[in-house]
């Protein structure tokens, strides 16, 4: 990469129904991060403690969207990020979380906090402060506008690297041979 420009692109990322692996995923680009950093600064991330999503130029999302709350931050993140971007399997479709869209969330809920005993504790809870799960897990693209999708169950670290450096370089990203995969 070149030299520093002189405005930094911003970046917020977040994990809605996510695992956080394609976080990891991003950290695997190991030591080209310090590459990145002459050119991008951090807005809301799990990697600093900024609690909303201001202005940005990227917001790379990770998860699908499967409770209120969710809604809520994509919506956030849409309204603030210029270039909205589904990263990995679970943003793209709902991904392994969605398998519960086969079964009754009543009866999940059911199963889980009160048939299943060594979980038991005191029923199914009901705290105002918890989001209120959805019947369903989306894809992000069922709520908002998504400008580029990244496949993969996470993309690689080379493919976000890839997607990145092409976005800095005022490139359409493209991934290409080896680095696209959707497992
Ligand atoms: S796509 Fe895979 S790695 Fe990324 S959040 Fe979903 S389950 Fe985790």
């Amino acid at each position: 990469m070149s030299e520093p420009v002189e405005k930094k692109l911003r970046l917020a990322t977040t994990s809605l129904a996510g695992c956080f692996g394609c976080h990891m995923s991003f950290l695997d680009i190991d030591e080209r991060l310090l590459e990145l950093l002459p050119f991008i600064e951090f807005d809301r991330t799990p990697l600093t403690d900024i609690k909303h999503c201001g202005p940005c130029d990227i917001g790379l999302v990770e998860g699908g969207v499967c409770n209120a709350e969710n809604v809520h931050v994509l919506r956030e993140f849409r309204k603030n990020c210029k270039l909205l971007v589904a990263l990995g399997a679970c943003a793209a479709t709902g991904g392994l979380p969605a398998q519960r869209n086969h079964l009754d969330l009543a009866d999940c809920l059911q199963e889980v906090y009160v048939t299943e005993a060594s979980l038991s504790r005191g029923g199914i809870p009901n705290d105002p402060e918890l989001p209120l799960p959805l019947d369903k897990v989306h894809p992000i693209h069922e709520v908002v506008k998504v400008d580029y999708f990244v496949p993969g169950c996470p993309p690689s670290g080379d493919a976000i690297w890839k997607f990145l450096t092409d976005l800095l370089a005022g490139r359409s990203p493209k991934l290409g041979h080896g680095l696209i995969s959707y497992d």
